[in-house]
């Protein structure tokens, strides 16, 4: 039987992009041939690359204004260091806000390439909120945010204003939430939170900020070279890039970005609800700062972890083991997770209660 999956990534899809996924490995579009043996430059597999990107874009809101749609290789680590190198100018700085381990981890290599200014940081409270209270300096050459912490299960719910370009780490809530995106210069995120298998990452730049930086930059990590090759410059991630089309067809044939918020909320209230309510559970980021994609709550008597631990393995429920630097349990519930999943989950969590007491 289909596990609930509520693990935090690689993570759930579509079951519908998993069935058509299956389908293209034996006979891609009716070609005879699998997609996982044709090549990366064949019609059919430059179609796919095409209407990924361009429906990231329509998606996003961001056709014709200016901004290019990647799909490139490395995940989104890979991007901390594609950002730095691509804007932080030779003896420039760049200002940093510290929300988690993967916003430190940007940090931590756009240092290889030049100074970096730490507007704040929630690194002394194991990153359970979000600074709100920081200036970023003009003369920064951009400022670096992510928009969730996917092992803290805290969100950003408002954005500075900035007159410098703003880039963000998506990685775990692109697409599950409308925004104005034209806010920011450069957006990434990994695929395997909430678009697609591991593999591929989709970048989102805003062509003029480019080439400011006085660098010569290895092709490679060069995403004025890739836009130049259109997400070719190398072998493409084909199967990833080919799944994460698909579910952004989903997307689109499901009411887009406006309806996914709308039932990503759903989900997060049912579940920070009986997170509030029972007795035997807490959460654990600020309220105020809870995330509708990763939901983070602990047990009030650790003594009881084995009992729990039995009841929603029982009921079906796989990943919700917290990150190990956290604890706890942490509930992924992507724009894929269905409510009656997340119904599951509150059904067990009201179960244990009734056998504890
Ligand atoms: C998972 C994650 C990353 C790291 O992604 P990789 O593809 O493993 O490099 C970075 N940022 C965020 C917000 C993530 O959730």
């Amino acid at each position: 039987m289909k596990k609930h999956n509520f693990s935090a990534g690689p993570s759930i899809l579509p079951q519908e992009v998993f069935e058509e996924a299956s389908k293209a490995v034996l006979n891609f579009n009716n070609s005879g041939l699998s997609i996982l043996e044709i090549s990366h430059r064949s019609k059919d597999f430059v179609a796919v690359m095409e209407e990924a990107r361009s429906l990231a874009l329509s998606l996003l809101g961001l056709e014709e204004k200016g901004y290019k749609a990647l799909f490139l290789s490395g995940g989104a680590s890979m991007e901390f260091v594609r950002v730095a190198y691509n804007l932080l100018h030779q003896n420039g700085k760049a200002a940093y806000l510290d929300t988690g381990t993967w916003a430190a981890g940007a940090i931590k290599a756009a240092n290889n390439f030049g100074e970096t200014i730490v507007v704040a940081s929630s690194k002394q409270d194991n990153y359970t909120f979000i600074p709100k209270e920081y200036t970023i300096p003009t003369n920064a050459n951009y400022f670096h945010c992510t928009s969730n912490n996917t092992i803290f299960g805290t969100q950003m719910h408002h954005f500075p204003d900035t007159n410098i370009p703003m880039v963000c780490d998506m990685s775990s809530d692109i697409f599950s939430r409308q925004l104005d995106f034209s806010k920011f210069g450069l957006i990434y995120a990994g695929a395997q939170k909430n678009i697609g298998p591991a593999g591929t990452t989709l970048v989102i730049v805003k062509e003029d900020i480019l080439n400011q930086t006085g660098r010569v930059i290895p092709g490679i990590l060069d995403y004025s070279a890739h836009i130049a090759k259109e997400s070719m410059y190398n072998t493409p991630s084909v199967f990833a890039i080919y799944c994460t089309m698909l579910t952004l067809r989903w997307l689109k044939a499901n009411g887009g970005i406006a309806a996914m918020e709308k039932r990503n909320n759903e989900k997060a209230t049912v579940l920070y609800n009986e997170i509030d309510r029972n007795t035997l559970f807490t959460g654990i980021a600020k309220k105020e700062d809870r995330s509708t994609m990763n939901v983070t709550f602990r047990l009030n008597d650790e003594n009881h972890k084995e009992q729990f631990n039995a009841m929603w393995e029982a009921a079906n429920i796989n990943g919700l083991n917290g990150h190990r630097s956290v604890g706890g349990y942490r509930a992924s519930i992507y724009n894929a997770m269905p409510l009656k999943s997340v119904q599951v989950l509150v059904n067990t969590m009201q179960e244990f209660e009734k056998s504890i007491k």
